[in-house]
């Protein structure tokens, strides 16, 4: 299946080209569309479908739209649906992401409990009736410094115990098979290789 991806964003292409395999991915660029959208919802799947509708009105064909963010309870689930935009006030520029790390750490200093978990929202829109959507979740520790250099974001904040190395620290291989747009996009994968043999 061919589907344009709801985002401008290279590192998202990367890793759902690669969670997407046998289905080829394009950006709005690719078709030298231009695409932005406000992204004003309450919800992570508001705004993954705010996206999907916007992207389909322009190119009129299949799309995938996911928007995804990290939350930490004992910061009342903050940064959450504004994680891209996190310590940033609306109509400014968002902060680079060392920058937002950095402000998550410090806002993190005296707190002890310091679990956390990703979250994404994924639609599958093929027309404007036919509507698929995952949400899924990825659960660690926000670390006391970063370390690493894969992936994206909060990765190198992100500690797993269980690797005993944050998500920058892993491959792009393991990374996709546990995080939260990895398991989604594994159902969404589903879904689409079903519409393909039909
Ligand atoms: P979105 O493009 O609106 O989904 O923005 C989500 C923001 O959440 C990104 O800019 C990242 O800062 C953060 N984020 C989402 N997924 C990940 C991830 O897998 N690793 C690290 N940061 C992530």
């Amino acid at each position: 299946m061919e589907i344009v991806l709801a985002t401008g964003n290279l590192h998202k292409k990367e890793e759902l080209s690669e969670i997407l395999k046998g289905h080829k991915i394009l950006l709005p660029s690719d078709l030298n569309c231009s695409f932005d959208c406000i992204e004003d919802g309450e919800t992570y799947l508001d705004n993954a479908l705010l996206k999907a509708h916007a992207l389909y009105k322009i190119v009129k064909r299949p799309v995938i739209a996911d928007d995804s963010g990290i939350s930490v309870p004992a910061l009342g689930g903050a940064p959450g649906v504004y994680s891209a935009r996190y310590g940033s006030l609306e109509g400014e520029e968002p902060l680079e992401s060392e920058e937002r790390n950095a402000l998550l750490l410090k806002n993190m200093n005296e707190i002890s409990d310091r679990r956390a978990f990703f979250v994404c929202s994924m639609v599958l829109l093929l027309d404007e009736y036919r509507i698929y959507t995952v949400q899924e979740t990825f659960s660690g520790v926000i670390a006391k410094k970063t370390t690493g250099v894969e992936g994206f974001g909060y990765d190198p904040l992100f500690y797993l115990e269980e690797y005993d190395k944050t998500v920058a620290q892993l491959p792009s291989d393991i990374k996709n098979t546990i995080s939260h747009r990895g398991k989604a996009g594994a159902s969404i994968k589903d879904i689409m290789d079903r519409l393909d043999r039909q």
